[in-house]
């Protein structure tokens, strides 16, 4: 674990963060959303802040972290308080000299602003805390290398989990029995746990974008869309794919056939300089032309990392340009209300020479 953890380069995510908050006007970083914390110091456990400030990093937590702190979060100084760890971190702030801390508002409760403002004295209050956005969130969504080989990993894990559900999957099973089927195996794979809630959604219910399982069987002739993600690394994988049980009823395969194309045409046209609603509309156009546009209800994807969604958002007219090193899903569907819906979804890396699927799984129509 600790070695694979020391490959990555903390100490520059940190420069790089702490950069953009002194450029925002700021003269140290304070950081409490957890997978921002695990991001620039490696540290997992629930309770942290880190304050970046010049070349210096501190990380505040509770005496339960006192060992896995020091243990994780390498070339970072670690304090153990009994306070709320913001707390700690203000007043910290306030003794060093600090006056004017960045923080992420969209990551801060009213409640934790107030925390923040009481931690420190009336003198300094006034003018400490410049709210700078989400700037480590938007320096997480270009991945390092170390992250694209975990992401690789995790994705590559949820295909095989995929590719083992194909022997299993049959008619009369329960929707939970599938989910729970996944996620022991997943487990045993040495998962951390799943991305979020398994989506098993089976016969009409298919028809629902985020189905989650329930005690329904499995159809006799009918579709099954199965989107799920494991947790490897702390890195989140995300797939869907949807296999048919039985014979195709008339329709259904023509349906799947135009999800596939405007999937495939999407996965084409990603690559550096591409806007994101370029991306989505070159799945949307796809669908259009089959009359189908009208029952693809959500956006074509998302960013995905140490969060399942993350930045950049894959949606209609968005300006964001796509980087080199983003990884992001691409998953249109189509749902038609008491009939049947299906979805496919890939994981995709923007390299410089496009878009590099990273669940490879089969696409093709699937007949069990
Ligand atoms: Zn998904
Ligand atoms: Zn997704």
């Amino acid at each position: 674990m600790l070695s694979r953890i020391g490959g990555m380069d903390f100490r520059s995510r940190r420069k790089k963060a702490v950069g953009v908050a002194v450029a925002a006007g700021a003269d140290a970083l304070l950081v409490t959303h957890l997978p921002d914390v695990r991001y620039l110091t490696g540290f997992t456990g629930s309770n942290a802040a880190v304050v970046l400030a010049g070349g210096r990093a501190v990380l505040f937590t509770d005496a339960r972290y006192t060992a896995q702190a020091k243990a994780e979060a390498a070339g970072v100084r670690v304090t153990i308080d009994k306070r709320p760890a913001v707390a700690a971190a203000c007043g910290w702030m306030e003794s060093e000299g600090i006056r004017r801390c960045g923080f992420d508002g969209t990551r801060t409760t009213v409640v934790g602003l107030e925390v923040m403002r009481k931690a420190v004295s009336g003198k300094v209050r006034r003018g400490m805390f410049v709210e700078v956005g989400t700037l480590v969130a938007d320096l997480r969504e270009v991945k390092d290398e170390s992250e694209v080989a975990l992401m690789r990993k995790a994705a590559l894990l949820g295909c095989d989990l995929f590719d083992g559900m194909l022997g299993y999957l049959a008619p009369g099973l329960r929707e939970v029995e599938v989910a729970a089927e996944l996620e022991h195996a997943a487990r045993l794979r040495g998962a951390e746990g799943m991305s979020f809630e398994t989506i098993v959604a089976s016969g009409e219910r298919s028809a629902l974008p985020h189905g989650r399982a329930t005690r329904a069987k499995l159809p006799k002739r009918g579709f099954v869309t199965l989107d799920f993600g494991v947790v490897l690394d702390g890195y989140c994988s995300d797939m869907t794919r949807t296999v048919h049980l039985g014979k195709a009823a008339p329709g259904e395969w023509e349906v799947y056939d135009s999800v596939l194309e405007a999937q495939t045409a999407a996965v084409a046209c990603v690559a550096p300089g591409v806007t994101a609603g370029e991306v989505d509309e070159a799945a949307r156009s796809v669908l259009r032309r089959s009359e189908l546009d009208k029952y693809f209800s959500h956006s074509t994807g998302h960013g995905v990392g140490l969060e399942i969604h993350e930045g950049p958002r894959l949606a209609a007219k968005q300006t964001q340009v796509l980087q080199e090193g983003m990884v992001i899903t691409i998953e249109p569907g189509v749902y038609m209300p008491g009939k049947f819906g299906l979805r496919i979804e890939d994981m995709v890396l923007v390299t410089a020479a496009g878009g590099e699927v990273l669940t490879p799984s089969l696409k093709a129509w699937i007949e069990l």
